[in-house]
Parts: C-alpha cells; structure tokens; sequence
C-alpha cells in the first residue's frame, strides 16, 4: 500500500546505492552489453528524461521535470563536450564547472512549487539554467583566451588515485549528495529521494568518470529512478490526503480489501471543530487537522490511519480485535487531549494594522488551546463485512458524543 517498504526513508536511501553497487560489480558485462547496443545505449538516457518531462507535464509534477530537464542538459554536455580526454584543452574546465552547476541547479528545485510545465516556475527555471549555461561559455572564452592561467594548478588539482576530477569538487559533490541523503532521512518526501538519486547518480558519474560508457550507464540509471519516482509521487497524490498528507479515502478503501479474518475499525471524530472554526478561522483550523494526523501516525499496535473526510479520521488495526486495540485509541485520545496548540487568535485580531504589530510584540494575539475527540471502535469478531463494521463504528462513535465526548467506546 502507500506506506509500504518501498516509500520508507530506508529503502530510498540504499536503493539507488545498491543499484550502482551492482553495476560496479558486473561492470564488465555492463560495459560488453552496451558494447553490443552502443547506439541504443548513448541515447537511451535521452529518451527517458524527455519521457520523464513530458510525463511530469501531465502529472503536473514539474519539479520532477526541473531535475530531468538538468540531467537532460548535463547528459548532452557529457556527449558534445567531454569527450576527449580530460588532460587536453578546456575539458577538466569544462567538467569541474558542470560538476560545480549540477548540484546548485538541483537544490534549486526547492524553491518551486509543483504545477505543469507550462506554469511560470518551469519557465523561471529554464532561463536560470541558461545563464548558467551562458555563464560557463563566458568562463571557458575568457579562459580560452589566456584567462586564469593558473586555475589548473591551484584550484583543479586531482588526487588521481581517487579520482581524475580535482580533489575539491570531489568533496564539493560528496558531501552534498551527503545532504541531499540527510534530507532523504529526515523529511523522506519524493522530492528528497528525486534529488538524492540525480545527485548521487551525477557525482558518481563525474568522480568516476575515466570508466568507459559510465555516463550513459549511470544517466540511464537515473532516468529510470525518476521514472519510477515520478510514477510512485502520482500514486502518492492519488492515495494521499493533501491537507493532512497521510492516506486518504481512497487507500482506505483498497486497505479494506485486503484485512483477513480479525481486524478492528476505529472512526475518530474532533470534538466541537465547527466551533474551532468559527472562533479561530478555516485556515487554524486546518492546522489542527495537520496535527491531529500528525498525532494518529503515532499511534501504536501497527495501526494504520486515514483522513476518512472533513474532521473524522479511521484508524485500523489488522490482526486485532478490539480488547487489544482499546488500549491504543486511549492513548491516542489522551495524547490529543493533552496537547497544547498555540494558535493565531484571529477573531481577537485588531482591525488596523499599527494597533496588530503593537499586540504582537506582547505576543498577544497567539494562545494556547486544547482539544479532544471522540472514538468509535467494533471488531470482526461477530460480523466480518467491512461495511456493517463501519456502521457499528459509526455508532460507537456517536454513543462516545452522547456520553460527553472525550472518549472511546467500543461497540
Ligand atoms: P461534534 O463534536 O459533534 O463532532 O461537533 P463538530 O462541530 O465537530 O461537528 P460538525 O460535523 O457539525 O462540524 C464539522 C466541521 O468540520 C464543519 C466544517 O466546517 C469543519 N471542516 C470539515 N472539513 C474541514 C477542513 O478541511 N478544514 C477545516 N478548517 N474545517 C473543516
Ligand atoms: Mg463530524
Ligand atoms: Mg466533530
């Protein structure tokens, strides 16, 4: 489902490393395979980042398309200008400057939102990526002309054992691919894991660049990681709620295909949220609901959680009936219940603006707020038809409203 091994900051961390891992070590049969197809393989990594733009046109995932775009361009450049070995004319030059531009053209990306292609974003992208472009021909003219004559000996100086490419831009790429991994870690979003591959798969290319076919091997790698990204970021948005980002109705409803014979439905319902609303505006409100979900996935007893619509969430537990379970949607409720939100207090909010930066300085307008839910829970003990539970859920639900919120009854 969406929350499977494969979308875990794990897997999309070793992943790629464990691909390149495995083309390190068959690399001969890597290198007599593209031997055998060498035209295919020079154009392949073309034809699957153009396929990942275009696809992230209709997706609308156009940071995707930002990053295919960049190993697109850096693919070309490999192909038209560093071809020749890296000790004659501009070509160590040439390549030290993409392997200083590819990075920074990646973190970039950042700094956009997602949309189609034909959006201002996508557009402010391309332009920047061309200055830079045209930047690196007014570097390489002027040092065509006798310009930092001593730039190769300064700055560009290699540690051949390690790599023919200067020392500092080897620790330049690593330590970014480093933080693009950090990211990967942390956040885990698609776009950290989109990022971490480009990043890895290019460094790796540039730092080992003197082995034969490694930028078609290893771009190709790439445009096959950000296919699968971009295809695993539109099943994401399908499958997940975009205010609160974990599962939606959708996956509950695929979830609930697949229980087995003993499994628990709960359905969460935030006390009072109408009343939240009014006194605190839509937009607060939406932020309760980002930290109720928040709250849910960390619930225990494996369960998995979902935005059912509005301010019910479900919460199900497979494998357990609800005398097991019971003791998790407790601590839940607890949990939320005894959360402290500061929220922005808009309707004490002064209508004139010298009058609002006065309060905020005495921090006036933030307070501290509470609030609860009510839990409804029946298992499949006497009934295993996933609507009927549902229903007896429901009215659990609504009995716990009766009896004075704050609680969970079971049916
Ligand atoms: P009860 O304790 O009986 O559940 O009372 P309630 O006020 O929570 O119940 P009711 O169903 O009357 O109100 C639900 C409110 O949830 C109404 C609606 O404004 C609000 N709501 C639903 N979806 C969203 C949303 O996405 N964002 C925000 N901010 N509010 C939402
Ligand atoms: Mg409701
Ligand atoms: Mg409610």
């Amino acid at each position: 489902m969406s929350f499977s091994l494969v979308t875990t900051s794990w897997f999309r961390l070793t992943f790629p490393l464990l691909l390149l891992l495995m083309i390190a070590l068959g690399v001969n049969n890597v290198t007599s395979l593209i031997e055998a197809n060498s035209g295919v393989s020079t154009n392949l990594p073309y034809v699957l980042f153009a396929s990942v733009i275009l696809l992230s046109h209709v997706f609308k995932q156009s940071r995707c398309g930002m990053i295919a775009t960049v190993m697109l361009v850096a693919y070309w450049v490999v192909q038209h200008r560093l071809q020749s070995p890296l000790s004659t004319g501009t070509t160590l030059l040439e390549l030290s400057l993409l392997g200083i531009l590819l990075p920074i053209c990646c973190f970039i990306v950042y700094c956009f939102n997602d949309n189609s292609l034909r959006s201002r974003g996508y557009l402010i992208f391309v332009v920047t990526l061309s200055l830079m472009g045209l930047w690196s021909k007014l570097i390489l003219t002027h040092f065509a002309e006798g310009g930092f004559s001593a730039v190769n000996d300064s700055y560009l100086q290699a540690v051949t054992e390690i790599s023919l490419l200067p020392f500092l831009l080897v620790l330049y790429l690593s330590s970014l691919t480093l933080v693009a991994a950090i990211r990967v870690l942390k956040a885990n979003l698609i776009l950290d894991a989109i990022i971490y591959s480009a990043m890895l798969t290019a460094s790796a290319t540039f730092i080992f660049f003197d082995v034969a076919y490694i930028s078609s091997t290893l771009f190709s790698v790439s445009g096959i990681l950000l296919l699968v990204y971009l295809m695993s970021a539109s099943y994401e948005l399908a499958f997940n709620d975009r205010l609160t980002n974990i599962p939606g109705r959708l996956a509950l409803e695929s979830d609930l295909k697949h229980l087995g014979r003993k499994f628990t439905i709960a359905m969460l319902d935030i006390d009072h949220f109408k009343s939240f609303n009014d006194t605190y505006g839509h937009d607060t409100g939406d932020d309760v609901l980002k930290l109720v979900a928040s709250k849910l996935t960390e619930t225990g007893g494996k369960a998995s959680v979902y935005r059912y619509g509005g301010e019910e969430f479900t919460v199900l537990f497979k494998g357990k009936y609800v005398d097991d379970a019971l003791e998790y949607l407790e601590e839940l409720r607890e949990s939320i219940a005894s959360y402290e939100m500061v929220v922005r207090n808009n309707a004490s909010r002064p209508k004139d603006d010298k009058a609002g930066s006065k309060q905020r300085g005495k921090n006036k307008a933030t307070k501290t707020v509470s609030l609860t839910v009510s839990i409804g829970a029946c298992d499949s003990s006497e009934d295993r038809k996933v609507e009927n539970i549902i229903k007896a859920a429901d009215e659990a639900l609504y009995k716990a409203k009766k009896g004075g919120r704050n609680r969970v009854v079971a049916a």
